[in-house]
């Protein structure tokens, strides 16, 4: 029985030292300097592209122009591409599950009008913020609300986008059970134009386009305080962030982020 016990204990060792010279053999195939070259080449999902992911319906920061996604967003990563000597690539996926998908290395950034929170910082690093935005309520026209007090004190039902600062708000302040959930802001617009919701809470900049794109609805402000728009990157890439910012830093100092705001936000 002791034999046993010994000779168990040696092939275990054995077995622990053949790993421990696999670990090592593995290691010295590729030298460190070459290691790092390549982390300097390759900061990037895939070589040679910045791959962006976005819910391209959010005007007038991103949406559709026949096939193709465009708006401020869309804009500025592609001036930030260029700069990086990268090709933007957009996916349009849901909002819910961008910070997600550059969690797990599927994206290189999210870019969405994405509102930089604590809670989102958890899982990902921010860049430099680029933009500013604030939730706005939209109900129809003659409605009974009139303000954010009102909306609160009745029983009334607020339409969403799910996952956004909006949703996370209203979700707080009426409870689940009065906010219905939307995979896009258009959807919960809709909803408000056929009744099924009483307001929508959406950043006010796309509150905008789609109260210029219905009839029969206006917008209320919020008191909620101004929100910073940033890009998120993956926890673990410092590189990109840090050439991202540098990026941005210049496209603010030459005037292009200027320009891009402008072109789809005109000053009234
Ligand atoms: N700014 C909001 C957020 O970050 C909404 C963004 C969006 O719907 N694209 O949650």
């Amino acid at each position: 029985m002791k034999k046993f016990i010994m000779k168990a204990v040696s092939l275990a060792l054995v077995g622990a030292m053949g790993f421990a010279f696999a670990g090592c053999s593995g290691k010295s195939q590729s030298s460190e300097s070459s290691d790092a070259s390549a982390a300097e080449e390759q900061f990037t999902v895939e070589k040679g592209k910045l791959v962006m992911a976005t819910n391209a319906a959010f005007p007038p920061y991103e949406f559709y122009e026949g096939d193709k996604i465009v708006g401020i967003d869309a804009e500025i990563a592609d001036a930030i591409a260029k700069k990086l000597g990268l090709e933007l690539e957009i996916q349009d996926i849901e909002f819910d599950s961008i910070v997600t998908g550059v969690q797990a290395k599927k994206y290189d950034i999210g870019c969405a009008g994405m509102t930089v929170t604590e809670d989102r910082k958890q899982s990902v690093n921010f860049t430099s913020t680029y933009a500013t935005g604030i939730q706005a309520i939209i109900v129809k026209d003659g409605s009974a609300i009139t303000d954010f007090e009102g909306l609160k004190a009745g029983t009334y039902h607020v339409g969403v986008q799910q996952g956004t600062t909006g949703d996370i708000y209203i979700s707080d302040e009426l409870g689940d059970d009065r906010v219905e959930r939307f995979n896009k802001g258009a959807d919960a617009v809709l909803a408000l134009s056929n009744g099924q919701v009483d307001a929508v809470i959406i950043d006010n900049e796309p509150a905008k386009s789609f109260v210029a794109a219905n009839t029969g609805l206006k917008i209320l402000e919020t008191p909620y305080a101004v929100e910073d728009y940033a890009m998120c990157v993956n926890k673990d890439n410092e590189v990109l962030l840090n050439k991202i910012n540098g990026a941005l830093d210049e496209l603010k100092k030459d005037g292009t982020l200027d320009a891009i705001v402008a072109k789809y936000i005109p000053a009234n």
